[in-house]
């Protein structure tokens, strides 16, 4: 975007409830089972049967809503939304349609600005098609109706998000806020969170909203990052050439980096909205709503809080360890074992964070354990490895599973702090550098550096760079 143009982005967010069962039968929701083996006459649609609804997902959607700051509705019903699709043998999708279980929440991103939350409401899941190659050009495709019936909430937000970022932002705290209070996994890939994206632009300056697309089941937020960059694109250059952009629903190719038309969007009186006739309307007991949120666990904000008490961290460090439960969990742990909270935050962020990312590893699937961490750690402190020493061996147990002391005995890493063995490298360095030398003895304090890197390096590392200064210093000063 040539700076002509402002984007504005809403998501919607569909996100599976942990529960047991599913949310209008008894069958489980466990996934990865085999297709269609979790299934029953009330989650495939068959005649004659009667939804029965499961408390312990409305309980959950109740405690997102909460955290999310939304206001609980006094009276909150079900809708049929009517559609034919084939991994939807009802032919139907119970959902919430004008009166949703909660609204007008939010969610501050990291500068202080709030994302509004226009609903959160309750639904169903519908089953999965698997495609036989890819979506737009499939020979065929298998159902797995395992996943119908799975309890859903759907996150709406307002159209409050201005670029790639913020929506990334967004997500990420959305799934960090969803993970600490325990209502989902969030795992992406295993589609119990999806993104749908609306994205439009606008010249700088105008106040209309200018006609929106939908990218729809992206699949990581680094996806939706690069499709809505996409997308402001295209939709900017149609702009400038004066042509319209066209409301539709697109897919992101994420192979080849691009949009696709998948159909025209479809509006709301194309689902034949009407109440659900099978079920009563929710009105929720007031008092088990204010139960619900005295016993909310901690939400990342007051967990960033604690951090920046407990231990002394700066706001952007506790920020940054809070964003995921399983990074705060690790991080907590290390701390209780080794103590140094500034060491242990700046090994997570620091190292940590860029081999995840290397990796394309979501925290979830990190397998070190704290303990492992920790040992490196004593070995530094120790002065057993060097801390250069020790980002090495921390990136070999990263990728291997390996221990450091194992790694540590078979590389043969062991620091060097031995004089007698350091002095004769010492004594080199100074006779095969001697204009440095002069350098260092005319006023420049680089050139001391440089002597002490060229002892390092002549030992692949391992010498200990305070006994290596203090031999330096007294061949030279
Ligand atoms: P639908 O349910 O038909 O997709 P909604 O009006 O409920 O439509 O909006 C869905 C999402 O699209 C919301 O997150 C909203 O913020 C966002 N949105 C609405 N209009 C625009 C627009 N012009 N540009 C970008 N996002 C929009
Ligand atoms: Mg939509
Ligand atoms: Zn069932």
């Amino acid at each position: 975007m040539s700076g002509k143009y402002e984007a504005v982005i809403g998501l919607e967010v569909h996100v599976e409830l942990n529960t047991k069962s599913k949310i209008f039968c008894s069958c489980p929701t466990e996934f990865g089972k085999e297709p269609n083996t979790q299934v029953c006459p009330v989650c495939l649609g068959l005649p004659g049967v009667l939804p029965v609804l499961n408390e312990e997902a409305v309980r959950k959607a109740v405690q997102a809503a909460l955290a999310l700051n939304c206001e609980i509705t006094s009276y909150a019903k079900f809708d049929r939304k009517n559609y034919f699709y084939p991994d939807l043998p009802k032919a139907y999708q119970i959902s919430q349609y004008d009166l949703p279980l909660a609204r007008n929440g939010w969610i501050e991103l990291s500068g202080g600005k709030r994302i509004g939350i226009r609903r959160v409401h309750l639904e169903e899941d519908a089953g999965k098609l698997v495609h036989q190659g890819d979506i737009t050009s499939a020979a065929f495709s298998f159902a797995d109706y395992n996943r119908c019936g799975v309890p859903l909430i759907e996150i709406v937000s307002e159209p409050d998000i201005r670029d790639p970022e913020e929506a990334r932002d967004y997500l990420t705290r959305l799934k960090g806020i969803l993970q600490h209070i325990g209502v989902s996994d969030c795992r992406m890939e295993e589609g119990s969170l999806r993104v749908d994206a609306n994205v439009s632009v606008r010249p700088v300056g105008s106040r209309e909203f200018g006609t929106r697309t939908e990218l729809k089941n992206i699949g990581s937020f680094r996806a939706v990052y690069r499709g809505l960059s996409y997308e402001i694109e295209r939709q900017s250059k149609l702009l400038d050439r004066g042509e319209p952009v066209i409301q539709e629903t697109r897919h992101w190719d994420e192979q080849n980096g691009v949009t696709r038309s998948l159909r025209g969007k479809e509006e709301a009186q194309d689902y034949r909205y009407f109440p659900e006739p099978d079920l009563v309307p929710l009105q929720l007991d007031p008092d088990w709503v204010e139960e619900i949120r005295r016993t909310l666990p901690e939400l990342p904000e007051a967990r960033k809080a604690r951090f920046v008490r407990e231990y002394g961290l700066p706001e952007y460090d506790a920020d940054v360890l809070v964003s995921s439960p399983p990074i705060a969990n690790f991080y907590e742990e290390c701390v209780r074992l080794f103590g140094e909270p500034k060491t242990v935050s700046n090994w997570v962020m620091g190292e940590l964070f860029r081999l995840l990312n290397d990796s394309g590893m979501e925290p979830e699937e990190l397998k070190l354990r704290p303990s492992e961490l920790v040992s490196l750690l004593k070995m530094t402190r120790e002065g057993v490895v060097s801390g250069k020493i020790a980002k090495d061996v921390f990136e070999q147990m990263f990728r291997t599973g390996e221990d450091p002391e194992s790694i540590v005995k078979k590389h043969n890493l062991v620091q060097i702090s031995d004089k007698s063995a350091l002095e004769p490298l010492v004594l080199q360095v100074i006779a095969e550098n001697p204009k440095v030398v002069d350098d260092y003895k005319s006023g420049k304090k680089q050139a001391f550096a440089f002597l002490v890197g060229q002892v390092m390096k002549a030992t692949k590392g391992r010498a200990n760079p305070a006994v290596v200064n203090e031999l330096l210093h007294k061949r030279l000063d």
